[in-house]
């Protein structure tokens, strides 16, 4: 059957954009549907240094290195009390210039990821909506499968469109992990987050200029991100529990304002600063899917799953999702086989590495712990702690901080990757 595209590719934030480029190099006829038009705001600014090695692939170190964003060398934590962690330099574990990241305005930063698939051949419609995946069922697979987007394109009348492999990309809102049930909330971590922008707020020096610090509230309930932006802007947030926060029923300036009054680290690095922006929230954005891919169908960066904006890792996994991804389905193509079982081949590994970063997202969250004692009592295993926030979790070994941390730290068991042969509920099959 002849289709119209060979993949289309749902979302172009950096996730779609890493597929879509990837595919488009392999020469696939690729589409990338974005309903929004570039630039558009985004949080998610501050980059894990392993993101070095996917822009490395997607040709985009030169306009990086080109960019006006800031250089992060470290992430620095401050404590309930005030005190100050030494920061945690990457380039002391790696003398590399990989180690040496950026905190990013993201309306750019996706737009110049966005432009730079265009440019290596993928077809990209902005304004243009997927408002509907076509399923049809299958034998081989409980999970029925693709077989095309519907589109909306403005003001015009929806279109159909069919390809070999649809990707979703769309980040939170999570179109296919929605259609077919497939979400999984990690147990323990209902959060929310309260962001803005501040101008005029302090700035460290030197190589501490663009270093990310992580800011525990005087109640130890809640913390915050401080993350320096070009322009003399910091992005400030709070995350918390989402009934502390959203129960309050306040206006969102309010509840931030509060919180920030909550946090003495923070106040006199705010003292002459000024909101710039809205108050955004976002809540509940800890979960993961049970596949990450079926017939005809696959799952990339937020679309999959998030954990948490502790360690800034979402670009990181969105990236290294999408480019997992895109090898795999290029071998399918190579193949010509778009089962579940050869679209998903990709799943594990990633699902492994989200897991060492889950737990040390619960090790920050288990009251009574902090980096800064662990290191002290363990000090050989500082150097396993800084790989895994640069984002080094495939490496040998790496996990093996988890040994001494599991006596101090629960971690909850969660939803397995679930075998692309595993049963489908019928209230499912219903809904295709
Ligand atoms: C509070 C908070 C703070 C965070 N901080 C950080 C951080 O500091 N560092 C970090 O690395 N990560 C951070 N993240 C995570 C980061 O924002 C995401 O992981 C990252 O943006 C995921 O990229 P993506 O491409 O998968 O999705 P997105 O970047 O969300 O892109 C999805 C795109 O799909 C489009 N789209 C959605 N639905 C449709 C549709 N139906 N049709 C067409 N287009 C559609 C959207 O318009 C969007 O452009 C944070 C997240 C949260 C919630």
């Amino acid at each position: 059957m002849k289709t119209d595209y060979d993949c289309i590719i749902i979302g172009g934030g950096p996730s779609g954009s890493t597929v879509a480029t990837l595919l488009a190099d392999a020469g696939r006829k690729v589409l990338v549907l974005e309903r929004t038009q570039f630039p558009r705001f985004h949080i998610g600014e501050s980059l894990m240094p392993e993101t070095y090695w996917v822009f490395k692939r997607l040709g985009m170190l030169p306009k990086m290195y080109a960019s006006h964003f800031v250089r992060k060398h470290s992430v620095q934590f401050v404590s309930a009390s005030g005190r100050e962690s030494q920061p945690f330099y990457f380039e002391d574990m790696n003398p590399h210039e990989c180690s040496v990241t950026w905190q990013v305005v993201r309306s750019e930063f996706d737009e110049m990821l966005l432009d730079n698939a265009a440019e290596h051949g993928a077809e990209v419609w902005e304004n243009a909506s997927a408002t509907d995946v076509v399923f049809e069922p299958t034998e081989t697979d409980d999970y029925p499968r693709a077989t095309g987007v519907v589109v909306k394109r403005g003001d015009q009348p929806p279109v159909t469109l069919s390809a070999k492999v649809v990707i979703d990309a769309t980040g939170l809102s999570s179109l296919i992990q929605r259609k077919l049930d497939l979400k999984r909330p990690d147990p323990n971590l209902h959060k929310a987050a309260y962001f803005a922008h501040y101008k005029g707020a302090q700035r460290d020096s030197g190589r501490d200029e663009g270093a990310t610090l992580v800011l525990t509230t005087k109640t130890s309930d809640g913390w915050f991100w401080y993350i320096p932006l070009p322009d003399d802007i910091i992005s400030v947030g709070v995350v918390g529990a989402i009934d502390r926060l959203t129960g309050r029923k306040a206006p969102p300036e309010q509840v931030l304002e509060e919180e920030i009054a909550n946090c003495p680290a923070l106040i006199p690095r705010l003292a002459n600063a000024t909101r710039v922006s809205q108050v955004h929230v976002l809540s509940d954005f800890s979960y993961r899917s049970k596949r990450c891919a079926g017939e005809g169908w696959v799952l990339v960066g937020d679309a999959f799953g998030f954990l948490d904006p502790m360690y800034s890792s979402g670009v990181f996994l969105a990236l290294k999702s999408g480019e997992l991804a895109a090898d795999t389905i290029n071998a399918a193509f190579d193949n010509n086989d778009f089962s579940a079982a050869a679209l998903g081949k990709w799943g594990p590994s990633l699902a492994d590495g989200m897991q060492s970063i889950r737990q040390l997202v619960y090790a920050f969250y288990t009251p009574g712990f902090s980096f800064g004692k662990f290191v002290r009592e363990f000090p050989n295993f500082k150097r396993n702690i800084v790989e895994l926030l640069i984002g080094d979790v495939f490496k040998p070994g790496v996990n093996d901080v988890f040994n001494p941390m599991q006596a101090q730290v629960k971690i909850p068991s969660f939803t397995p990757l679930e075998d692309p042969a595993g049963k489908v509920p019928a209230a499912v099959m219903q809904r295709v």
